[in-house]
Protein backbone atom coordinates (compact mmCIF):
# COMPACT_ATOMS: atom_id res chain seq x y z
CA UNK A 1 0.00 0.00 0.00
CA UNK A 2 1.46 3.30 -0.95
CA UNK A 3 0.53 6.27 1.63
CA UNK A 4 -1.99 4.09 3.21
CA UNK A 5 -4.18 3.87 -0.32
CA UNK A 6 -4.78 0.64 -1.58
CA UNK A 7 -3.80 0.78 -5.09
CA UNK A 8 -6.37 -0.90 -7.11
CA UNK A 9 -5.93 -2.87 -10.52
CA UNK A 10 -9.44 -2.86 -12.59
CA UNK A 11 -9.31 -5.80 -15.53
CA UNK A 12 -12.43 -3.91 -17.66
CA UNK A 13 -12.12 -0.51 -15.95
CA UNK A 14 -14.63 0.72 -18.77
CA UNK A 15 -17.77 -1.86 -18.19
CA UNK A 16 -20.41 -1.99 -15.81
CA UNK A 17 -18.87 -3.19 -13.05
CA UNK A 18 -15.50 -1.51 -13.51
CA UNK A 19 -17.19 2.04 -13.92
CA UNK A 20 -18.91 1.52 -10.42
CA UNK A 21 -15.64 0.64 -8.76
CA UNK A 22 -13.86 4.05 -10.06
CA UNK A 23 -17.39 5.60 -8.77
CA UNK A 24 -16.37 3.99 -5.41
CA UNK A 25 -12.42 5.38 -5.94
CA UNK A 26 -13.36 8.55 -6.55
CA UNK A 27 -15.58 8.94 -3.67
CA UNK A 28 -12.82 7.07 -1.00
CA UNK A 29 -10.12 8.48 -2.86
CA UNK A 30 -8.58 8.40 0.93
CA UNK A 31 -8.43 4.90 0.70
CA UNK A 32 -7.96 3.87 -3.11
CA UNK A 33 -6.03 4.54 -5.76
CA UNK A 34 -6.93 3.50 -9.03
CA UNK A 35 -3.37 1.65 -10.05
CA UNK A 36 -3.73 -0.16 -13.75
CA UNK A 37 -7.29 0.22 -15.68
CA UNK A 38 -7.56 -1.76 -18.74
CA UNK A 39 -10.31 -2.12 -21.43
CA UNK A 40 -11.12 -4.25 -24.62
CA UNK A 41 -11.47 -1.59 -27.06
CA UNK A 42 -13.76 1.30 -25.53
CA UNK A 43 -10.79 3.79 -26.11
CA UNK A 44 -12.13 7.06 -25.80
CA UNK A 45 -13.92 6.01 -22.17
CA UNK A 46 -10.40 4.84 -21.68
CA UNK A 47 -8.89 7.65 -22.26
CA UNK A 48 -10.83 9.85 -19.88
CA UNK A 49 -10.78 7.51 -16.87
CA UNK A 50 -6.67 8.03 -17.46
CA UNK A 51 -7.60 11.93 -17.76
CA UNK A 52 -9.30 11.82 -14.43
CA UNK A 53 -7.47 9.36 -12.27
CA UNK A 54 -3.96 9.07 -14.02
CA UNK A 55 -3.19 5.47 -13.32
CA UNK A 56 0.15 3.91 -13.49
CA UNK A 57 -0.91 2.05 -16.22
CA UNK A 58 -3.40 1.53 -18.58
CA UNK A 59 -3.57 -1.58 -20.96
CA UNK A 60 -6.20 -1.88 -23.80
CA UNK A 61 -6.37 -4.64 -26.17
CA UNK A 62 -6.94 -3.02 -30.28
CA UNK A 63 -4.23 -1.67 -31.69
CA UNK A 64 -6.83 1.02 -32.75
CA UNK A 65 -7.64 1.63 -29.25
CA UNK A 66 -3.83 1.78 -28.29
CA UNK A 67 -2.52 4.38 -31.33
CA UNK A 68 -5.57 6.86 -30.09
CA UNK A 69 -4.52 6.24 -26.31
CA UNK A 70 -0.61 6.91 -27.59
CA UNK A 71 -2.11 10.08 -29.34
CA UNK A 72 -4.03 11.53 -26.74
CA UNK A 73 -3.18 10.45 -23.49
CA UNK A 74 0.86 10.50 -23.88
CA UNK A 75 0.83 13.74 -21.91
CA UNK A 76 0.02 12.44 -18.66
CA UNK A 77 2.40 10.20 -16.64
CA UNK A 78 0.37 7.13 -17.36
CA UNK A 79 1.76 4.61 -19.20
CA UNK A 80 -0.18 2.91 -22.10
CA UNK A 81 0.43 -0.86 -22.78
CA UNK A 82 -1.38 -3.38 -25.46
CA UNK A 83 -2.77 -6.66 -24.96
CA UNK A 84 -3.33 -9.51 -22.63
CA UNK A 85 0.19 -10.55 -22.45
CA UNK A 86 1.09 -6.84 -20.67
CA UNK A 87 -1.61 -7.44 -18.78
CA UNK A 88 -1.08 -10.09 -17.38
CA UNK A 89 2.68 -8.94 -16.65
CA UNK A 90 1.18 -5.79 -14.89
CA UNK A 91 -1.03 -7.25 -12.60
CA UNK A 92 2.31 -9.11 -10.80
CA UNK A 93 3.90 -5.64 -9.67
CA UNK A 94 4.10 -5.36 -6.32
CA UNK A 95 2.56 -2.28 -5.89
CA UNK A 96 -0.59 -3.66 -6.45
CA UNK A 97 -2.91 -4.18 -3.39
CA UNK A 98 -6.06 -6.18 -4.89
CA UNK A 99 -7.30 -6.89 -8.31
CA UNK A 100 -10.54 -6.67 -9.37
CA UNK A 101 -11.36 -9.32 -12.00
CA UNK A 102 -14.38 -7.26 -14.07
CA UNK A 103 -13.79 -8.59 -17.72
CA UNK A 104 -16.70 -10.05 -19.15
CA UNK A 105 -16.17 -13.90 -20.10
CA UNK A 106 -13.28 -16.52 -20.00
CA UNK A 107 -11.43 -13.58 -21.92
CA UNK A 108 -10.34 -12.56 -17.64
CA UNK A 109 -9.46 -16.13 -16.70
CA UNK A 110 -5.67 -15.96 -17.93
CA UNK A 111 -4.86 -12.05 -16.28
CA UNK A 112 -6.79 -13.72 -13.29
CA UNK A 113 -4.94 -16.46 -12.89
CA UNK A 114 -1.24 -14.55 -13.32
CA UNK A 115 -2.91 -12.09 -10.56
CA UNK A 116 -3.31 -15.29 -8.22
CA UNK A 117 -0.02 -16.69 -9.17
CA UNK A 118 1.54 -13.06 -7.98
CA UNK A 119 -0.40 -13.76 -4.77
CA UNK A 120 -2.85 -10.58 -5.48
CA UNK A 121 -5.64 -10.88 -3.58
CA UNK A 122 -9.08 -11.03 -6.04
CA UNK A 123 -12.03 -9.06 -6.03
CA UNK A 124 -13.94 -11.49 -8.39
CA UNK A 125 -16.74 -10.12 -10.76
CA UNK A 126 -15.32 -12.32 -13.56
CA UNK A 127 -17.99 -15.53 -12.65
CA UNK A 128 -16.59 -17.15 -15.83
CA UNK A 129 -13.26 -17.79 -14.28
CA UNK A 130 -14.91 -19.91 -11.60
CA UNK A 131 -17.49 -21.47 -14.25
CA UNK A 132 -14.42 -22.58 -16.82
CA UNK A 133 -11.62 -23.40 -14.09
CA UNK A 134 -12.96 -23.38 -10.58
CA UNK A 135 -11.03 -26.71 -9.73
CA UNK A 136 -7.44 -24.81 -11.03
CA UNK A 137 -8.12 -21.41 -9.48
CA UNK A 138 -9.60 -22.57 -5.90
CA UNK A 139 -6.42 -24.93 -6.14
CA UNK A 140 -4.37 -21.86 -6.95
CA UNK A 141 -5.52 -19.46 -4.44
CA UNK A 142 -5.22 -21.79 -1.82
CA UNK A 143 -1.22 -22.36 -2.74
CA UNK A 144 -0.69 -19.15 -3.08
CA UNK A 145 -2.77 -17.94 0.30
CA UNK A 146 -4.98 -15.37 -1.95
CA UNK A 147 -8.63 -14.44 -0.78
CA UNK A 148 -10.95 -14.59 -3.67
CA UNK A 149 -13.57 -11.76 -2.72
CA UNK A 150 -16.84 -12.20 -3.98
CA UNK A 151 -18.09 -9.70 -5.91
CA UNK A 152 -21.42 -11.30 -7.30
CA UNK A 153 -24.23 -9.48 -4.95
CA UNK A 154 -25.56 -13.10 -4.32
CA UNK A 155 -22.19 -14.39 -3.38
CA UNK A 156 -21.23 -11.24 -1.49
CA UNK A 157 -24.23 -12.14 0.46
CA UNK A 158 -23.14 -15.51 1.14
CA UNK A 159 -19.75 -14.48 1.94
CA UNK A 160 -21.09 -12.05 4.57
CA UNK A 161 -23.51 -14.44 6.04
CA UNK A 162 -20.70 -16.42 6.52
CA UNK A 163 -18.59 -14.59 8.55
CA UNK A 164 -17.95 -16.20 11.53
CA UNK A 165 -19.25 -19.27 10.90
CA UNK A 166 -17.58 -22.91 10.60
CA UNK A 167 -18.11 -24.90 7.23
CA UNK A 168 -19.17 -27.31 9.26
CA UNK A 169 -22.70 -25.37 10.63
CA UNK A 170 -24.08 -24.89 6.97
CA UNK A 171 -27.53 -27.01 5.92
CA UNK A 172 -28.12 -25.20 2.81
CA UNK A 173 -26.73 -22.25 0.71
CA UNK A 174 -30.16 -20.80 -1.34
CA UNK A 175 -29.14 -18.34 -3.83
CA UNK A 176 -31.93 -15.94 -4.70
CA UNK A 177 -32.67 -15.32 -8.52
CA UNK A 178 -34.79 -11.78 -9.84
CA UNK A 179 -36.00 -14.36 -12.23
CA UNK A 180 -35.37 -12.05 -15.10
CA UNK A 181 -37.80 -10.36 -17.89
CA UNK A 182 -39.48 -13.61 -18.55
CA UNK A 183 -40.27 -15.03 -15.48
CA UNK A 184 -44.16 -14.66 -16.24
CA UNK A 185 -44.12 -15.44 -19.59
CA UNK A 186 -45.52 -18.55 -20.94
CA UNK A 187 -43.05 -21.08 -22.61
CA UNK A 188 -45.11 -20.96 -25.83
CA UNK A 189 -44.56 -17.11 -26.10
CA UNK A 190 -40.53 -17.49 -25.60
CA UNK A 191 -40.59 -17.77 -29.71
CA UNK A 192 -41.73 -14.17 -29.82
CA UNK A 193 -38.81 -12.74 -27.50
CA UNK A 194 -36.77 -10.20 -29.18
CA UNK A 195 -33.31 -8.83 -28.63
CA UNK A 196 -34.37 -5.03 -26.74
CA UNK A 197 -37.33 -7.02 -24.44
CA UNK A 198 -34.04 -9.52 -23.69
CA UNK A 199 -31.83 -6.38 -22.78
CA UNK A 200 -34.21 -5.11 -20.37
CA UNK A 201 -33.40 -6.37 -17.27
CA UNK A 202 -36.27 -5.53 -14.31
CA UNK A 203 -33.83 -4.77 -11.40
CA UNK A 204 -30.47 -4.64 -12.82
CA UNK A 205 -28.02 -2.79 -15.03
CA UNK A 206 -25.48 -4.37 -16.12
CA UNK A 207 -23.39 -5.11 -19.13
CA UNK A 208 -25.11 -6.55 -22.18
CA UNK A 209 -23.78 -10.54 -22.06
CA UNK A 210 -24.79 -10.76 -18.37
CA UNK A 211 -27.88 -9.18 -18.97
CA UNK A 212 -28.90 -12.15 -21.50
CA UNK A 213 -27.49 -14.87 -19.09
CA UNK A 214 -30.57 -12.93 -16.84
CA UNK A 215 -32.52 -14.04 -19.26
CA UNK A 216 -32.31 -17.29 -19.55
CA UNK A 217 -31.35 -17.88 -15.85
CA UNK A 218 -27.65 -18.74 -17.35
CA UNK A 219 -26.51 -16.62 -15.00
CA UNK A 220 -27.80 -18.39 -12.02
CA UNK A 221 -26.52 -21.72 -13.47
CA UNK A 222 -23.25 -19.94 -13.30
CA UNK A 223 -23.67 -19.01 -9.77
CA UNK A 224 -24.61 -22.26 -8.82
CA UNK A 225 -21.00 -23.29 -10.02
CA UNK A 226 -19.75 -20.40 -8.93
CA UNK A 227 -20.87 -21.07 -5.60
CA UNK A 228 -20.27 -24.19 -5.16
CA UNK A 229 -16.24 -23.46 -5.77
CA UNK A 230 -16.80 -19.98 -3.83
CA UNK A 231 -18.02 -22.35 -1.04
CA UNK A 232 -16.58 -25.67 -1.28
CA UNK A 233 -20.46 -26.98 -0.89
CA UNK A 234 -21.82 -30.03 -2.50
CA UNK A 235 -24.44 -28.86 -5.41
CA UNK A 236 -27.07 -30.82 -3.67
CA UNK A 237 -26.94 -28.47 -0.68
CA UNK A 238 -27.38 -25.17 -2.87
CA UNK A 239 -30.67 -24.40 -3.79
CA UNK A 240 -32.44 -21.58 -6.01
CA UNK A 241 -35.26 -19.51 -4.81
CA UNK A 242 -36.69 -16.61 -7.42
CA UNK A 243 -37.39 -13.67 -4.98
CA UNK A 244 -38.23 -10.75 -8.33
CA UNK A 245 -37.58 -8.07 -5.83
CA UNK A 246 -33.95 -8.77 -5.73
CA UNK A 247 -33.91 -7.27 -2.05
CA UNK A 248 -32.62 -10.25 -0.12
CA UNK A 249 -29.67 -11.14 -2.02
CA UNK A 250 -28.89 -14.58 -0.96
CA UNK A 251 -29.27 -17.07 2.24
CA UNK A 252 -27.60 -19.60 4.43
CA UNK A 253 -29.28 -22.23 6.24
CA UNK A 254 -27.86 -23.54 9.18
CA UNK A 255 -28.08 -26.78 10.81
CA UNK A 256 -29.33 -25.62 13.98
CA UNK A 257 -32.50 -24.47 11.95
CA UNK A 258 -31.56 -20.36 11.85
CA UNK A 259 -31.13 -18.68 8.80
CA UNK A 260 -29.23 -15.85 7.96
CA UNK A 261 -30.06 -13.34 4.86
CA UNK A 262 -28.29 -9.69 3.28
CA UNK A 263 -30.65 -7.79 2.13
CA UNK A 264 -30.18 -4.68 0.36
CA UNK A 265 -31.44 -2.19 -2.35
CA UNK A 266 -30.25 -3.98 -6.02
CA UNK A 267 -27.15 -1.89 -7.34
CA UNK A 268 -23.61 -3.19 -6.78
CA UNK A 269 -21.88 -0.46 -5.24
CA UNK A 270 -22.09 -2.43 -1.46
CA UNK A 271 -21.28 -5.94 -2.91
CA UNK A 272 -18.01 -4.06 -4.71
CA UNK A 273 -17.20 -1.81 -1.63
CA UNK A 274 -16.99 -5.06 0.77
CA UNK A 275 -14.72 -6.59 -1.64
CA UNK A 276 -12.83 -3.49 -1.91
CA UNK A 277 -12.82 -2.76 1.94
CA UNK A 278 -12.78 -6.45 3.16
CA UNK A 279 -12.14 -7.34 5.97
CA UNK A 280 -13.30 -3.86 7.51
CA UNK A 281 -16.29 -2.09 6.57
CA UNK A 282 -16.53 1.66 5.65
CA UNK A 283 -18.49 4.81 5.99
CA UNK A 284 -20.20 5.35 2.49
CA UNK A 285 -23.03 7.46 1.83
CA UNK A 286 -25.47 4.46 0.41
CA UNK A 287 -29.43 4.25 -1.08
CA UNK A 288 -31.26 3.06 2.49
CA UNK A 289 -33.56 0.13 1.98
CA UNK A 290 -36.89 0.71 3.00
CA UNK A 291 -38.64 -2.29 3.81
CA UNK A 292 -41.79 -0.52 4.56
CA UNK A 293 -41.89 0.53 0.85
CA UNK A 294 -40.98 -3.32 -0.40
CA UNK A 295 -44.94 -3.60 0.07
CA UNK A 296 -44.41 -7.54 -0.28
CA UNK A 297 -41.08 -9.77 -0.88
CA UNK A 298 -42.36 -12.81 -3.02
CA UNK A 299 -40.57 -16.37 -3.35
CA UNK A 300 -41.38 -19.06 -5.95
CA UNK A 301 -39.40 -22.17 -7.52
CA UNK A 302 -37.70 -21.77 -10.26
CA UNK A 303 -39.37 -23.13 -13.66
CA UNK A 304 -36.96 -25.68 -14.96
CA UNK A 305 -39.10 -26.62 -17.77
CA UNK A 306 -39.25 -23.10 -18.75
CA UNK A 307 -35.48 -22.38 -17.98
CA UNK A 308 -33.81 -25.46 -18.98
CA UNK A 309 -30.12 -23.75 -18.43
CA UNK A 310 -30.20 -24.20 -14.77
CA UNK A 311 -30.47 -28.44 -14.86
CA UNK A 312 -28.07 -27.87 -17.35
CA UNK A 313 -25.84 -26.28 -14.48
CA UNK A 314 -26.44 -28.75 -12.14
CA UNK A 315 -25.95 -31.60 -14.70
CA UNK A 316 -22.18 -29.91 -15.36
CA UNK A 317 -21.20 -29.72 -12.06
CA UNK A 318 -21.83 -33.33 -10.91
CA UNK A 319 -20.50 -34.42 -14.80
CA UNK A 320 -16.97 -31.99 -13.19
CA UNK A 321 -14.09 -32.49 -15.45
CA UNK A 322 -14.53 -30.08 -18.58
CA UNK A 323 -17.85 -29.55 -18.39
CA UNK A 324 -18.53 -26.61 -17.20
CA UNK A 325 -15.87 -25.19 -19.26
CA UNK A 326 -17.82 -26.20 -22.33
CA UNK A 327 -21.23 -24.83 -20.99
CA UNK A 328 -19.81 -21.33 -20.86
CA UNK A 329 -18.22 -21.79 -24.25
CA UNK A 330 -21.23 -22.58 -25.84
CA UNK A 331 -23.24 -19.85 -24.07
CA UNK A 332 -20.85 -16.79 -24.91
CA UNK A 333 -21.22 -17.77 -28.23
CA UNK A 334 -24.92 -18.69 -28.01
CA UNK A 335 -25.04 -15.38 -26.63
CA UNK A 336 -23.05 -13.30 -28.94
CA UNK A 337 -24.82 -15.13 -31.74
CA UNK A 338 -28.22 -13.80 -30.43
CA UNK A 339 -26.69 -10.14 -29.37
CA UNK A 340 -26.15 -10.21 -33.11
CA UNK A 341 -29.22 -11.28 -34.01
CA UNK A 342 -28.39 -14.82 -36.01
CA UNK A 343 -29.95 -17.08 -33.47
CA UNK A 344 -33.62 -16.54 -31.38
CA UNK A 345 -33.70 -16.92 -27.91
CA UNK A 346 -35.15 -20.10 -27.29
CA UNK A 347 -32.48 -21.42 -29.82
CA UNK A 348 -29.67 -20.29 -27.51
CA UNK A 349 -31.08 -23.26 -25.08
CA UNK A 350 -31.22 -26.00 -27.91
CA UNK A 351 -27.58 -24.28 -29.12
CA UNK A 352 -25.94 -24.62 -25.52
CA UNK A 353 -27.69 -28.15 -24.59
CA UNK A 354 -26.69 -29.78 -27.67
CA UNK A 355 -22.46 -28.38 -27.95
CA UNK A 356 -22.28 -29.45 -23.83
CA UNK A 357 -23.43 -33.06 -25.06
CA UNK A 358 -21.30 -33.55 -28.22
CA UNK A 359 -18.10 -31.58 -27.05
CA UNK A 360 -15.18 -33.23 -26.10
CA UNK A 361 -14.74 -34.13 -21.83
CA UNK A 362 -11.14 -34.60 -20.10
CA UNK A 363 -11.85 -35.57 -16.86
CA UNK A 364 -9.08 -34.23 -14.61
CA UNK A 365 -8.10 -31.05 -16.95
CA UNK A 366 -4.75 -28.57 -16.50
CA UNK A 367 -4.86 -25.04 -17.87
CA UNK A 368 -4.04 -26.17 -20.94
CA UNK A 369 -6.97 -28.70 -21.55
CA UNK A 370 -9.71 -25.98 -20.82
CA UNK A 371 -8.12 -24.11 -22.72
CA UNK A 372 -8.54 -26.33 -25.79
CA UNK A 373 -12.01 -27.44 -24.45
CA UNK A 374 -13.35 -23.80 -25.07
CA UNK A 375 -11.67 -23.45 -28.38
CA UNK A 376 -13.21 -26.26 -29.46
CA UNK A 377 -16.61 -25.83 -28.30
CA UNK A 378 -16.48 -22.27 -29.46
CA UNK A 379 -15.69 -23.83 -33.14
CA UNK A 380 -18.71 -26.65 -32.59
CA UNK A 381 -21.04 -23.71 -31.41
CA UNK A 382 -20.33 -21.99 -34.25
CA UNK A 383 -21.00 -24.66 -36.92
CA UNK A 384 -24.47 -25.64 -35.00
CA UNK A 385 -25.47 -22.10 -35.51
CA UNK A 386 -24.32 -21.67 -39.06
CA UNK A 387 -26.73 -24.74 -39.78
CA UNK A 388 -30.09 -23.06 -37.90
P1 LIG B 1 -19.40 -5.20 -19.38
O1 LIG B 1 -19.70 -5.80 -20.70
O2 LIG B 1 -20.15 -3.99 -18.97
O3 LIG B 1 -17.84 -4.85 -19.28
C1 LIG B 1 -16.88 -5.80 -19.63
C2 LIG B 1 -15.48 -5.23 -19.48
O4 LIG B 1 -14.55 -6.20 -19.96
C3 LIG B 1 -15.23 -3.97 -20.32
O5 LIG B 1 -14.27 -3.17 -19.68
C4 LIG B 1 -14.66 -4.54 -21.61
O6 LIG B 1 -13.89 -3.61 -22.37
C5 LIG B 1 -13.79 -5.64 -21.04
N1 LIG B 1 -13.55 -6.72 -22.00
C6 LIG B 1 -14.47 -7.33 -22.80
N2 LIG B 1 -13.89 -8.28 -23.54
C7 LIG B 1 -12.57 -8.26 -23.23
C8 LIG B 1 -11.45 -8.98 -23.70
N3 LIG B 1 -11.55 -9.92 -24.65
N4 LIG B 1 -10.24 -8.71 -23.14
C9 LIG B 1 -10.12 -7.75 -22.21
N5 LIG B 1 -11.14 -7.02 -21.74
C10 LIG B 1 -12.36 -7.28 -22.24
O7 LIG B 1 -19.59 -6.36 -18.31
P2 LIG B 1 -20.06 -6.25 -16.79
O8 LIG B 1 -19.28 -5.20 -16.09
O9 LIG B 1 -21.53 -6.24 -16.73
O10 LIG B 1 -19.61 -7.68 -16.23
C11 LIG B 1 -18.25 -7.98 -15.99
C12 LIG B 1 -18.20 -9.30 -15.22
O11 LIG B 1 -18.84 -9.11 -13.95
C13 LIG B 1 -18.97 -10.43 -15.91
O12 LIG B 1 -18.29 -11.63 -15.69
C14 LIG B 1 -20.31 -10.45 -15.21
O13 LIG B 1 -20.91 -11.74 -15.21
C15 LIG B 1 -19.90 -10.04 -13.79
N6 LIG B 1 -20.96 -9.42 -13.01
C16 LIG B 1 -21.51 -8.24 -13.44
C17 LIG B 1 -22.53 -7.62 -12.71
C18 LIG B 1 -23.09 -6.29 -13.13
O14 LIG B 1 -23.91 -5.72 -12.39
N7 LIG B 1 -22.72 -5.76 -14.27
C19 LIG B 1 -23.06 -8.25 -11.48
C20 LIG B 1 -22.37 -9.45 -11.10
C21 LIG B 1 -21.38 -10.02 -11.86
P3 LIG B 1 -14.61 -2.68 -23.51
O15 LIG B 1 -15.48 -1.72 -22.74
O16 LIG B 1 -13.48 -2.04 -24.18
O17 LIG B 1 -15.39 -3.62 -24.36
Amino acid sequence: MSNNKKNIAILGSTGSIGTQTLSIINEKEDLFNAFLLSANKNYKLLLAQLKKFEPKYVVINSLEGYNYLKKNGSKYKTIILKGVEELCDLVKENDVDLVVSAIVGSAGLLPTIAAIKAKKNIALANKETLVVAGQLIMQLAKKNNVDILPVDSEHSALFQCLVGEKKSSINKLILTASGGPFLNLSKKEFKNITLSQALRHPNWVMGKKITIDSATLMNKGFELIEAFWLFDIPENKIDILIHPESIIHSLVEFIDGSTKAQLGVPEMTTPILYALSYPNRINYPFQPLSLIECQGLNFYKPDKIKFPHLDLAYQCLISGGTSSCSLNAANEVAVDAFLNKKISFVNMFKVVEKSVEKSIFVTNPNLDDYLYVDKKTRELTRELISKK
